[in-house]
Parts: structure tokens; sequence; C-alpha cells
């Protein structure tokens, strides 16, 4: 099909996510014929830099030779069977090896098939488990400000990013929300390098009144993403994990986004050296390959569940495609990579590299911050340094900025007025600097 039939059908029959579609009139999408490592090739042969690896799932590049081998060796065997009952080594040998790398005692896993179903099962399961354990009326959540956890509505209720939730605020649970950490406008007046993590007392002061009733906290750790690339103290961990403890209360880790060395390290719990109750991966978990997501907890919420069947206690949740083996052989041959290749050692030249940047981008007028940690940058526009006000949301900044960088080669689709780069781990520095230029250049373009 070439590209003006393709992209009449799409103008005809598809409707884009999280896209208001009559933007398409004045810039249709893309349309993208293949993947070479860093790049997105669209149908004229023209190359985009994928510098948010197509929405935070890609983790070592597009079109990967090892992963399109194992895809293929796995599509040769079975694509999919059901996973009550039955059981394959992909998704045995992923359990394993998650149980083998993740943060503390965590060592059972829950397969889901995307982000938000497997914070819904996390929600679930936390709440679930009280029911069975003696505490039936911790039956709320605790989320704070900023945060993104996903569309479904269970994820939405513990979302804090106003600009998805507002409307479907009549049909979302009742739930407790903090203020959560804000370092770029921090009220405290501290700064992120060197705070106490003093903006923890908010969500600590709902703990104390209401702890009877609350079942988890669901926090993304280091970095809150969907909010701007908000990156905060990991002293808030260490202080939420000590909270939880006392109170008898999960926490569930969301690293949907920033697990599998987006933050540095494997995982972003790492940073506080804290284990959650509950983690939650997706995205980078099969490389960017296909849909997957998994629950990942301990044996004592584990034996919450496990009795005789008549108790009636068993985690009932199940998703068709729970457990599938494309997936969860992906997902087995990333963590080969990981160990095999070093990929995380290996960040550390990356790692400064956009550690570099901040001076250039603080340069300019229009940047009220570069905030960076491990593999994501992000710069902060805004409409004046010095009171750090921000750009009137109408004007649409970022999505202008973005524009212009498609024009000149990469893909650096914003949140609001938040330019970032979060690419395939895999990315040199001298693609790195391109991806750089290109964002300067563009947003130079757009603020002057
Ligand atoms: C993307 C994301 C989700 C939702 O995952 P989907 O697969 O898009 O449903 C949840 N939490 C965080 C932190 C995310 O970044």
């Amino acid at each position: 099909m070439n590209a003006e039939r393709l992209l009449e059908l799409d103008a005809l029959h598809v409707w884009h996510p999280c896209t208001q579609m009559k933007d398409h009139e004045e810039l249709p999408p893309v349309p993208i014929e293949r993947g070479e490592g860093v790049y997105l090739v669209d149908c004229s042969g023209k190359r985009y830099i994928d510098g948010i690896s197509s929405w935070w799932v890609n983790l070592l590049g597009h079109n990967h030779p090892r992963l399109n081998r194992v895809l293929a060796r796995q599509a040769g065997r079975i694509a999919h069977h059901i996973f009550a009952n039955f059981t394959h080594e992909p998704a045995v040998r992923l359990s394993a090896g998650l149980a083998a790398v993740t943060p503390g005692r965590l060592s059972r896993v829950f397969f889901t098939d995307n982000g938000s179903s497997a914070v819904e099962a996390a929600l679930k399961m936390s709440f679930q488990y009280w029911q069975q354990s003696g505490l039936p009326e911790k039956t709320r959540f605790l989320s704070v400000t900023g945060a993104y956890h996903g569309e479904t509505l269970g994820a939405l209720s513990v979302g804090g990013c106003d600009l998805y939730r507002r409307i479907y605020q009549p049909i979302l649970l009742k739930g407790y929300q903090a203020s959560g950490p804000d370092c770029y406008r921090c009220d405290e007046g501290m700064r992120r390098a060197d705070c106490n993590a003093e903006c923890f007392r908010h969500l600590e002061s709902i703990v104390e009144k209401h702890h009877c009733a609350i079942a988890a906290v669901i926090l993304e750790p280091m970095v809150q993403c969907a909010a701007g690339m908000r990156i905060y103290s990991p002293v808030y961990l260490r202080k939420l994990r000590s909270l939880c403890d006392r109170y008898q209360i999960h926490y569930i880790a969301d690293e949907i986004a920033v697990a599998f060395g987006r933050t540095g390290k494997m995982f972003a719990n790492e940073h506080a050296g804290v284990a959650p109750d509950i983690l939650c991966l997706s995205k980078g978990i099969t490389g960017g390959y296909m849909p997957l997501a998994v629950v990942v907890t301990g044996e004592e919420i584990y034996r919450a569940f496990y009795d005789d069947y008549v108790t009636l206690k068993a985690f009932l949740h199940s998703h068709s495609y729970s457990g599938n083996p494309l997936a969860a052989a992906l997902a087995v041959e990333v963590l080969e990579i990981f160990r095999e290749e070093e990929i995380i050692p290996r960040l550390g030249p990356r790692i400064s590299r956009l550690a570099s940047y901040r001076e250039r981008f603080e340069s300019l007028p229009c940047v009220g911050e570069y905030r960076h940690l491990g593999m994501i940058g992000a710069i902060e526009l805004v409409a004046r340094r010095e009171t750090k006000e921000g750009l009137a949301w109408e004007e649409r900044a970022g999505y202008r900025v973005f524009r212009r960088a498609l024009e000149r080669g990469a893909l650096l689709r914003p949140l609001g007025n938040v330019i970032y780069f979060l690419p395939p781990l895999t990315i040199s520095t001298a693609q790195l600097d391109d991806l750089a230029d290109i964002a300067f250049e563009s947003i130079r373009d757009v603020l002057g």
C-alpha cells in the first residue's frame, strides 16, 4: 500500500491513542515502515531517532537480531496457550529470572498483559490480602499528585495527572491522595540533591490519620514520568518503606516505566536500597516487542491466598493472554542480554553524556530546568525562569517543538511543556548528541 492510500484509510478508520484526532488535519501520523536500532524509518525512507523509546517500551533498539531470532523460534513452537492448568518454559524461566534479579524477597510472578492491567491486579491483590488476613477495613489506596499508573478505571483512580483523569472523576474509586514530590517547584525551598524529602510529611500525615483504612500506597519510584519526568530524592522511598512497615500498609512500586536500566540501575528502588511488597513491571520487559506485564510479590502475600479450594481464597484474576509464550520468551532473552552484554554496567558514558547537556539547555532563557537521572533527561520549558511561571498550555509549545524535531529527524513527543530524552539504552553517545542538537535547535526555533 502506498503512503498516500495508507493515510487516507487511517483518516477514515483509525482512532489513535492519546490524540486529538483533529490534529491529524495539520499533522498526519507518520507511516513507519521499519525500525533499525534507535531509528524509525518511514515509508519515504526518512529516519527518526526514537528519542522516547516509542513510549518508553523499546529497550535495546528496533529490529534487534537476538530478539527477532527468539520471537521466530517461539512462534515456530507455539504462539499462545491457556495459562491456567498449563505452563511453559519461557514463563517459568522468566519467573525464576525475575525472582533472582528483583530487589528484596520478591519471588512470585503473576502475569498480565499491559501496565494498567498489572496495576489493577496489584491493587486487587493488596485489597484481597487484607480481607483474608484479619484487617478487612483496609480497603483504600493512597497515591500522590503527579502519579501515573495507567488508564483503566482502577489505575486512573490512583493517578494524579488531572489531564487524563478529571472528566472520569465521578466513576473512579474513592481513595486518598497526598501532595507528591515536585522538586523543581519545591514548597519547602529545598534541592533534590541534598534534601531530606521534607515533602514526605504530606503522605505521612495522611497515613497517620487513616492507616486503618489504607491497604496500600502506590508510587512510581524515583521518577514520576508522565508528570513530566519529575525526578525526586531516594530518601522519599526510604521514608515510605519504614512508614509502610510501621502501619501495616503495602508499598506497591510501579516500575512499569523506570525498571530495566532507565534510571541507571536495574530497578529504581535500588537507588534507595528498598524493596516493595508488590512490584509492577511492563513496557521494556520484552524489549518493547510485545505487550506483557507482571506483578511480582513475596511469599507472605502469596500465602494469604494459598488454601483449600473451598475456602475461596484464590486470586481469581485472569486475562486471556496471561503468560503469553511469545512475550515471555522475549523477556527471558532480554534478561539474558542484560547479563551477557553487561547492559547496565556499560551505561556509564551514555549517562554522563546525558548529564553533560545541562549547561547547554539551561543557557536558554525558556528552560527552567534540565534534570536527569540515569538514561532519562528532561527539559522543562517555562515562560519566566526567575518565577518558574509555566507557559500557557493552550499555546502548546511542547507540541510545536515536537513538530520541529520531527522535521529534523527525531521523535521527541513531549509531556506538555516538558521535552525529554528516554532513548533505547543501546543508543550511542554520538546519537545522543544528534538527539540533543535536534532538541536544542527545535526549542530555539519555537521559543527564541
Ligand atoms: C505506561 C505506564 C503505565 C500503564 O501501562 P500501559 O501498558 O500503558 O497500560 C502504568 N504506570 C506507569 C508508571 C507507566 O509509565
